[in-house]
């Protein structure tokens, strides 16, 4: 041991923090603690075997292993690996402050007990620290591989911990002393310890002994044929590569090839998407393997971004042992992998759709929002994609019911050459939209969007089974001549039609590009249409609240001379002393159709004019008086 003093050092501040709940929690899972000491080891010797297969020096030396040693008299239970090890750098940078950004959600999570939070925990970094919900000590003995001194960690969980070199031969690697405390010693017995191996961690790919005895089976599932793999080993497996989660996946997906790539994967869902509950991008990528081993555990480039939620190993002979992390990023095998997974995750999702169209919706509500961004993301697979996305329609009485693209078409009309959608904050205010009006009397269906990812995705998309996606407030969108019969209507104009036209077009000159008779509306007085080719006003709002120097297009205003207030107006404006009130009402009909895209452009002079209309009107009023 060393002579000199210890150095003193003081946690970070949310350390300390995290220390104090771990130590103190209640939480009855306290066996995790072991789980994440066993990934670490097994962290700490694939780093070494990666270093080891590109640097000669660090070749040799101990086996790589993991060895569970309790100590029953000394109330000790020891963690010992021969892997990479720390040096006195690596102990404060890596054993005294949380690296990533995620641990404070972590935290502020685990305070309020949620059992998701708990569920994170291997995610977030935090699992050394776990090691207090057993021990009141904890010692880190420790060797870099790159180095002959060994150093010693050590803390009490409180605020501080101390470094101190260590004198004598230190083994490669890492040791972590639990001195545990006097109600966790059950960890010291040997059938309680392998209980534990067996359920955590038994895909780590190294051998974790026991007295003697390796307790894992280190067996590779993705590389036996489905037929011999149980849907617990499955389960089991997920439950590994996601840290230990007690989730069970959605679904998985189990790829063998041999021709033209070599390789082997398992894909799998989780259960729940927690980028929808707002605890930002989880990042994970897959595990990828060369013949078996682990040569990387968090491969990003072997998806396409918008499949990142999948978890998973992919194994393929064709990938050399030694490649290291640089040089596999530019390896041409990834991107060809890539395309295998992608196109078959794709294809698996489509035929699950069909076959169990129950666990697909709920596939979909979790990830769709993920899934659909990669029509703009992945040109070649836009239409696979397509058909694999869900929408709310007009079509039938059910709220809730979901369509496919393929089913709209084959409601389509004879001769219907687009498809139709309309997107809004919610399903009630788009259903409510006036601008559906000649869509139902002409029985056209149009799709709701109620997320402007969807839209995004149609306008990228742009055509589907060679038909063009059209908003319907635009001025692209044509009726389908075989629906004509249902809208024809041989009213007659109003007298004055023309004048009310002109009379709001003066008044909403600098507002509108123009204001027209509209064909389309049955009830509602006016609706706003974008001028051909521009963007549908929904997407136009996002742009506004996100550029500052959007300029919307001028939008076309279409009054319905058939409507009772628009009738009402051209008898008014027999009467020039009423052109006021007509170009007010003008302005206000104006700014109630802009409210009903959830757009307000000028609300002080709308609350105002308004304010004015409800005076006239009440003046207009006849009082009696009894
Ligand atoms: P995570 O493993 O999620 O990064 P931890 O808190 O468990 O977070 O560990 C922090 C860091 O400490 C690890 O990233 C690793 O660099 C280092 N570490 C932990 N255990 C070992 C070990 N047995 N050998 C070498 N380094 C280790």
């Amino acid at each position: 041991m060393s002579t000199t003093t210890p150095e003193q050092f003081t946690f970070q501040a949310e350390i300390k923090q995290l220390l104090n709940i771990l130590s103190h929690s209640l939480y009855q899972n306290r066996e995790i603690a072991l789980r994440e000491l066993l990934s670490n080891a097994s962290d700490a010797l694939n780093k070494l075997r990666h270093v080891q297969l590109t640097d000669e020096q660090a070749r040799g030396g101990a086996d790589l292993e993991i060895v569970l040693e309790p100590d029953k008299e000394a109330k000790v239970l020891t963690i010992r690996d021969t892997g990479i090890g720390m040096t006195h750098d690596d102990l404060i940078q890596n054993l005294g402050t949380i690296a990533r950004s995620g641990s404070k959600e972590f935290l502020n999570q685990l305070q309020g007990d949620s059992k998701n939070a708990l569920e994170l925990i291997g995610q977030f970094g935090v699992g050394f620290y776990s090691a207090f919900m057993l021990a009141d000590k904890v010692e880190v003995v420790t060797r870099s591989y790159r180095e002959n001194t060994g150093w010693r960690w050590e803390s009490d969980g409180s605020g501080q911990f101390t470094i101190e070199a260590v004198e004598g031969e230190v083994p490669r690697g890492a040791q972590i002393r639990l001195h545990l405390k006097a109600d966790q010693e059950e960890f010291l017995e040997p059938f309680r310890l392998k209980s534990i191996v067996r359920k955590y961690s038994t895909f780590i790919p190294h051998p974790i002994h026991l007295e003697g005895e390796q307790l894992n089976e280190q067996r590779p599932i993705w590389v036996e044929p489905k037929s011999q793999v149980t849907e617990e080993q499955y389960v089991e497996f997920f439950q590994w590569l996601k840290h230990g989660s007690t989730e069970k996946p959605l679904w998985h997906l189990h790829l063998s090839s041999d021709s033209p790539l070599q390789f082997h994967a398992i894909l799998y869902c989780p259960p729940k998407n927690y980028e929808l509950l707002g605890f930002g991008r989880v990042d994970h990528g897959l595990n990828l393997c060369a013949k078996r081993i682990l040569v990387q555990d968090d491969n990003q480039d072997l998806l396409p971004d918008y499949l990142h939620f999948l978890y998973g190993v992919v194994d393929s002979a064709d990938l050399p042992l030694n490649v290291s992390r640089e040089t596999l990023q530019d390896h041409k095998l990834i991107p060809k992998l890539k395309k295998v997974l992608t196109k078959k995750t794709l294809d698996f999702l489509a035929d699950l759709a069909t076959e169990k169209p129950d666990d697909y919706r709920t596939f979909y509500s979790e990830f769709g929002p993920i899934l659909r961004t990669g029509i703009a993301e992945d040109y070649d697979n836009r239409e696979r994609i397509a058909k694999l996305m869900r929408f709310h329609s007009s079509h039938g009485d059910d709220r809730d019911a979901i369509t496919t693209l393929d089913d709209y078409l084959q409601r389509a009309a004879e001769g219907q050459e687009q498809i139709y959608y309309l997107s809004g904050a919610d399903l009630t205010s788009i259903a409510a939209h006036p601008l559906l009006e000649p869509f139902r009397k002409r029985n056209l269906e149009v799709l709701y969007l109620t997320d402007p990812v969807d839209e995004f995705a149609l306008t990228r998309l742009d055509k589907y089974a060679d038909k063009d996606l059209v908003s319907i407030d635009s001025s692209d969108v044509k009726f389908p001549a075989s629906t004509d019969a249902a809208a024809m209507e041989t009213r007659e104009l109003p007298k004055n039609f023309q004048r009310v036209v002109e009379l709001f077009r003066g008044s909403l000159d600098e507002r509108v590009g123009d204001v027209r008779q509209s064909d389309r509306l049955t009830d509602s007085p006016c609706c706003l249409i974008n001028p051909e080719g521009s963007l549908s006003s929904q997407l136009q709002k996002v742009l506004r609240q996100n550029q500052k120097d959007f300029q919307p297009p001028k939008r076309i205003l279409e009054i319905n001379p058939h409507a009772a207030l628009i009738g009402r107006l051209c008898d008014l404006s027999a009467n020039p002393e009423n052109d006021d009130f007509i170009r007010q009402t003008a302005r206000q009909l104006y700014a109630t159709a802009e409210l009903q895209d959830g757009l307000v452009s000028r609300p002080e002079e709308t609350a105002k004019l308004m304010q004015s209309l409800l005076e006239d009107l009440a003046k207009s009023k006849s009082s009696i008086i009894v």
